[in-house]
């Protein structure tokens, strides 16, 4: 059976970065779940749907026409890499991530994923749901406040401002959303590794996640 490593947390934790780099470290294949949930914000939003109306919203997410080339991802052939990592699609992914439709439609797409190279998958229900089997489960976190100011550095975001406050209360929105839904808390994750980043660099992360998968 193909590898899985499954990488779980809260959004802004850091995860797709560790989990692109251990993909990378082990020639394994990525799968960034979060952008599914994006790309069918995104394709409702294009199609003018409601991001609640659950039966439309899972037939968009059913017939996403989405390639995933390097870096960039193609929805009906256009690049739309920049625009599914807008604040207002991520609130519209954390929406239509809600309805057990959408998030049915989605999970054979992100099986797929998993080929002979092996998969690294970063998501919020990777080890519970997509990868009951993952070889190596991972709860990525850090505080709220930690990832609201990793998020504000990467925006060049001054951390005195009210800027800066929205993110953080985004952040603890989303968090309270992802946490209000049956999905992927850690109490699902019983046999996964707690990795806890507020005070560690990314490659320590790494580092840290390569040791335990070659435990
Ligand atoms: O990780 P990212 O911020 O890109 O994910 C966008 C949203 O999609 C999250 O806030 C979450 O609500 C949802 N999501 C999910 N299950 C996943 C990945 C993402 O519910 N496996």
């Amino acid at each position: 059976m193909t590898a899985v490593i499954a990488i779980d947390g809260p959004s802004a934790s850091g995860k797709g970065t560790v989990a692109a780099r251990v993909a990378a470290a082990l020639g394994m294949d990525y799968l960034d779940s979060g952008a599914l949930y994006r790309l069918t914000a995104l394709a409702a939003q294009q199609q003018n749907l409601a991001w609640d109306d659950e039966a439309a919203v899972a037939g968009v997410a059913a017939a996403l026409d989405v390639v995933f080339a390097d870096s960039q991802i193609l929805l009906k052939g256009v690049d739309v890499s920049a625009a599914i990592r807008q604040e207002i699609i991520g609130m519209g992914a954390s929406q239509v991530a809600k309805h057990p439709q959408v998030r049915t439609a989605l999970l054979a797409r992100q099986q797929a994923f998993a080929g002979e190279r092996g998969l690294v998958a970063d998501g919020r229900d990777m080890g519970s749901v997509v990868f009951p089997d993952a070889a190596l489960k991972i709860f990525l976190t850090a505080t709220a406040e930690e990832r609201a100011r990793r998020r504000a550095l990467q925006l060049n975001i001054d951390l005195a401002s009210e800027q800066y406050q929205a993110i953080v209360n985004d952040i603890k929105q989303r968090d309270f959303n992802d946490i209000n839904r049956s999905v992927a808390p850690l109490q699902q994750l019983p046999d996964a590794y707690l990795l806890d980043t507020t005070e560690l660099s990314i490659e320590n992360a790494v580092k840290k996640v390569l040791e335990w998968y070659q435990q």
